[in-house]
């Protein structure tokens, strides 16, 4: 088997659609991960949409930061009852942590986290981690789940990050945009103007669009490790990746040290 222990996130694009969180994603996201289980690897999901789950119940004016934590702490218990639903189809218990950016400043709170993790895994919990929206303050946020993700998987030693979206993983330009952008199916180095692309988010709720997306992947990758950019609404190139079975879909950045 390939990898161990796996962070999945699951970005707003692929919980939401036409307005409503997407109950059939979730639960195939469920049965993907009982699967993963049952060979054996560990799972530790992040999972966005807190806010949009909030909007669904409440129609506050969402541009504004006390409105957008208001929506935050009534989408959660919201979008985790739907968790709690779905994966308990397949026998799945699950577990809700809220993290800041400053759990993970010190060695101290990361391993006090990493303990807390490791004992869910143990006794067969899926921990779903989500940022604490609703108390972050502006300085400490990290404002997307795709960083938070990627700082998940290094701090709980994970061996890959995966991120699913509705793309199916990095093209040479917005695909959305673009009928005849590309695929790249191996990325070993991000470039700064990659990084200094507009923020491009295809969802009034999302936060990051690409550019967060390729952060996570340089941070990872500075630290030897790998994240995988794929489709979260057609999983079966994401499950191949995983299991290691060759994929058509998906991008993997991995450095070449
Ligand atoms: P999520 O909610 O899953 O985090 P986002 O909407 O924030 O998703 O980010 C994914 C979006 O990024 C895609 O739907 C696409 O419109 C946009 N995007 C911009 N440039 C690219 C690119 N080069 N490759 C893939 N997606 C891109």
């Amino acid at each position: 088997m390939k990898y161990k222990r796996v962070v999945i996130k699951i970005g707003t694009a692929i919980l939401t659609k036409n307005g409503k969180l997407s109950k059939k994603r979730i639960l195939n996201i469920a049965d993907l991960v009982m699967r993963l289980k049952k060979i054996g690897i560990d799972i530790i999901l992040v999972s966005s949409g807190a806010v949009s789950a909030g909007h669904i119940k409440l129609q506050l004016d969402k541009t504004k930061l006390v409105n957008r934590q208001a929506l935050a702490s009534i989408g959660q218990t919201y979008l985790m009852s739907i968790y709690q639903k779905e994966f308990y189809k397949f026998d799945i218990t699950i577990s809700q942590v809220l993290l800041t950016r400053t759990d993970f400043d010190s060695r101290k709170r990361s391993s006090n986290i990493k303990q807390t993790i490791n004992v869910l895994l143990k006794n067969g919990i899926l921990p779903i981690i989500n940022e604490n929206d609703s108390v972050a303050t502006d300085e400490l946020v990290f404002g997307d789940n795709d960083q938070l993700s990627a700082y998940s998987t290094h701090f709980l030693d994970a061996d890959v990050l995966v991120i699913l979206s509705d793309i199916d993983g990095y093209f040479d330009k917005n695909p959305h945009i673009y009928a005849d952008a590309k695929i790249r199916k191996l990325v070993q180095e991000i470039n700064d103007y990659e990084l200094l692309q507009e923020v491009s988010p295809n969802n009034e709720f999302a936060t990051g669009g690409i550019v967060t997306k390729l952060k996570s992947a340089k941070f990872l990758m500075d630290r030897s490790q790998s994240m995988f950019l794929s489709s979260g609404i057609n999983l079966k190139f994401v499950e191949k990746f995983i299991t290691g079975q060759s994929y058509k879909k998906g991008t993997l950045f991995k450095s070449k040290i």
